[in-house]
């Protein structure tokens, strides 16, 4: 089996960068759902907790009770509201807002361009209105953006659409109700950030999801995957390695198979177009369930260390290669 290794000095640099954009660490909600993408969701809550981190997003009840204690509010994303005072909940239709527990901190979610989940702004008065008469308890009010990592104007006319819904909120009297729209992309773009928390995801994990174009905050990717030597053998010239024996020796050579595969959620890819580790040795034929094959004989080798490079070779998106990894894998902090 793999092990994950997170660097705690990497992870406080990051909420650094992001604290200085959001004006604070309180401001700072990190988004621990997916196994805190894939890096292990209490291992993470407690070194967010360390910093000073106050608050969480996550997608599910699960994930909020293994790291309640650390937070002073975890917002959960999806899943079935309890009433608790440390948990609240994205509410993203009208019909349920007839039937909700009045005691549910409810987070109201308002769809302005997304098109996923969130009640549509046309709908906003009517919900207000069954929030008031049932006296529901409204936390917050939040959107997503759609595009805050692209080059593109659509982030502004999204932050324009929740202007106007934070006006009407107000409006209706709703003083002590917290207003939040940014992700990562959004606040690493943002000139000035004047909402009350920013949800940020691939950001403290290490990952910029902006176009270098916009000004460059350097972060510092926290995760890193080894994996351990099972075995060595020495091939003939012509001998072949692996499901399929894909790979074929050009020479004699000294080959190791490691404990990482598949299964532990490293992509099988295309033996034809093969991965090459930190030390850029490339993985020799087929990924197995559970080992892979690389020349030479060392007792230990990184197979990542930034996931940006991986996501390119795999033609995919840091966010994927990171929540891929298996919950089983081992995650120590150094
Ligand atoms: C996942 C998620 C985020 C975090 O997005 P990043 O791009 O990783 O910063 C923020 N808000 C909501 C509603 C999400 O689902």
């Amino acid at each position: 089996m793999a092990t994950i290794l997170l660097n705690r000095d990497n992870f406080y640099y990051n909420l650094n960068q992001l604290a200085l954009k959001a004006g604070s660490r309180e401001k700072l909600a990190v988004v621990l759902k997916d196994n805190a993408y894939g890096h292990g969701l209490e291992q993470m809550g407690k070194l967010a907790y360390s910093y000073g981190i106050q608050e969480a997003v996550v997608a599910t009840n699960n994930e909020a009770i293994k790291i309640k204690e650390y937070f002073k509010n975890i917002l959960v994303l999806g899943d079935t509201p309890i009433v608790d005072n440390r948990l609240s909940y994205a509410i993203s239709s009208v019909s349920q807002l007839k039937y909700i527990e009045p005691n549910v901190k409810l987070e109201l979610k308002v769809d302005t361009g997304m098109h996923r989940n969130g009640i549509m702004p046309s709908s906003l008065q009517e919900a207000l209105n069954i929030i008031k008469r049932r006296k529901l308890n409204l936390y917050g009010v939040m959107t997503h953006f759609r595009s805050a990592d692209e080059l593109t104007g659509e982030y502004y006319w999204q932050k324009k659409e929740f202007e106007e819904i934070k006006r009407v909120v107000k409006e209706a009297g709703f003083s002590k109700t917290r207003f939040h729209s940014h992700n990562s992309a959004g606040l690493l773009r943002a000139k000035s950030f004047d909402e009350d928390i920013a949800r940020v995801g691939i950001a403290i994990y290490g990952y910029n999801p902006l176009p270098k174009v916009f000004d460059f905050i350097e972060l510092r990717p926290v995760l890193s995957l080894w994996a351990k030597r099972v075995s060595t053998r020495e091939l003939k010239s012509g001998s072949r390695v692996g499901y399929g024996g894909d790979f074929i020796a050009p020479r004699d050579m000294l080959i190791s198979t490691y404990n990482i595969g598949y299964g532990d959620g490293w992509f099988r890819g295309d033996s034809k177009n093969p991965y090459y580790i930190e030390d850029r040795f490339p993985i020799l034929g087929r990924v197995s369930m559970d080992f892979l094959s690389l020349e030479g004989n060392r007792d230990e080798i990184c197979m990542m260390q930034d996931a940006k490079r991986v996501s390119e070779h795999f033609k995919t998106i840091p966010y994927e290669v990171v929540t891929s990894l298996m919950p089983h894998i081992p995650r120590i902090i150094i």
